[in-house]
């Protein structure tokens, strides 16, 4: 077994894709497609759809983020060969705990697919007849403890199996919320800052009574350590979208963990039918995507890919400042979308654009410009965007605000 020390040696010591052949982490084969050529039918224009330049971010709406030639190499190797779906899945999952140093792990479809089979597993256990009764939760423990400031539209996928949320405030209430129905504690890594249970107290009760405690840090990769971070520090289960920082598939994610959960997770998985996961399915183009996306994340040197966004957003920010009456703002958001990122805004006397029209020029010039914003401001990060676009983006940017 490599040590991940070691396995980052290897890899960021040798170039990119002939480097991973020799470590056993790529196929030969995967070699060959990956100078397979790009097809050459413009899907996106014969469909009369415009294309963008994700100044945004990782969101779903926009497609999530692209994926590297490697790992559309491997979905298109796995589309190639049949294989066993349950033992492609134990195989992965193995190699996957290896790689982020934890006890076991699965490919699921994102993050909230993860939720949804994690907790059906926490449920269920390895009854079969019990996965087949979900969502009907009747005679089970069914109840998910939540922080009020954790409670954001992803619960759904607790809801989903059949779960009902008991949302509480402080820690107090919390330890009184547990009893027998108690299945499961659930943390949204992205709102600790919002609720008064840190991770400590929170695994501790978890511990303390016997209730498996799940965290949500779908948006949490970069920084790379928090794919080692959380199970070790003693959730039970932890997810991570596949798509996002990975930038692996986008309709795949990690579920990590316990390996006694995530057996019982995929228990609700294809290819068994009578399971509220049936319709979560991860095929092997998927998981191999998952797999190589995540080799190459680990691979890569974070502190000069983290050097170039913030050059990036510099170069936008000065452009936005070059016109009278801008201001910016450079933050990092603590937790989740843990990039870079730009806030614009201006005083409109002097500028004389709101920014919901300077965002929907941005969106309508040419190129188009994806942004995120408010009222007040626009917002801009360069993870998602292919090096060189900052430089477009931050003349289009200026454009606008001159109203040009
Ligand atoms: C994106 C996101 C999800 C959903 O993840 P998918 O991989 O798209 O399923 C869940 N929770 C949070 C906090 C997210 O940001």
């Amino acid at each position: 077994m490599l040590s991940r020390r070691k396995l980052l040696k290897t890899l960021s010591s040798v170039p990119v894709v002939g480097g991973l052949v020799g470590t056993g982490l790529l196929a030969p084969q995967l070699l060959s497609a990956a100078v397979t050529k790009p097809a050459t039918r413009n899907f996106f224009k014969e469909l009369g759809l415009r294309t963008f330049i994700n100044a945004a971010g990782t969101y779903t709406s926009m497609t999530g983020s692209l994926m590297s030639e490697e790992v559309t190499s491997a979905i298109v190797f796995g589309a190639t060969e049949y294989v066993d779906l349950d033992e492609l899945q134990d195989k992965v999952g193995e190699r996957i705990a290896e790689l982020l140093e934890c006890e076991y792990a699965t490919v699921s479809s994102g993050a909230f697919g993860a939720m949804s089979i994690g907790l059906a597993g926490v449920i269920s256990g390895m009854d079969s007849d019990i996965a087949a009764q979900l969502p009907d939760t009747t005679g089970l423990k069914n109840e998910v403890i939540i922080q009020e400031g954790h409670n954001i539209g992803y619960t759904h996928a607790l809801l989903n199996v059949g779960a009902k949320l008991v949302v509480v405030k402080t820690k107090k209430e919390m330890e009184k919320a547990i009893n027998k129905n108690t299945a499961m504690l659930w943390f949204l890594n992205a709102n600790t800052d919002n609720g008064e249970v840190k991770y400590d107290e929170f695994i501790a009760l978890g511990k303390k009574h016997k209730i498996p405690t799940f965290i949500d840090c779908a948006a949490d990769v970069p920084p790379v350590e928090n794919l080692f971070k959380f199970t070790k520090m003693g959730f039970d289960l932890v997810a991570f979208s596949g798509g996002k920082g990975i930038r692996g598939p986008q309709s795949a994610g990690l579920l990590l963990g316990r390996k006694d959960l995530i057996k019982a997770a995929r228990i609700h998985t294809p290819p068994r039918g009578s399971t509220i996961g049936r319709g979560m399915k991860v095929n092997k183009e998927e998981v191999l995507g998952m797999l190589v996306a995540l080799e190459m994340y680990l691979a890569k040197d974070h502190g000069k890919e983290w050097k170039l966004w913030e050059n990036q957003i510099k170069l936008i920010s000065d452009s936005a400042l070059s016109v009278k009456g801008v201001e910016t703002e450079i933050h990092v958001p603590p937790y989740a979308n843990h990039v870079p990122s730009l806030r614009i805004s201006w005083d409109n006397k002097i500028v004389k654009i709101t920014p919901e029209e300077a965002r929907k020029r941005l969106m309508e010039g040419h190129p188009a410009i994806a942004t995120v914003g408010d009222k007040e401001t626009i917002g801009i990060t360069t993870w998602m965007m292919d090096p060189g676009q900052e430089r477009i983006v931050a003349k289009r940017v200026k454009e606008v605000l001159e109203n040009v």
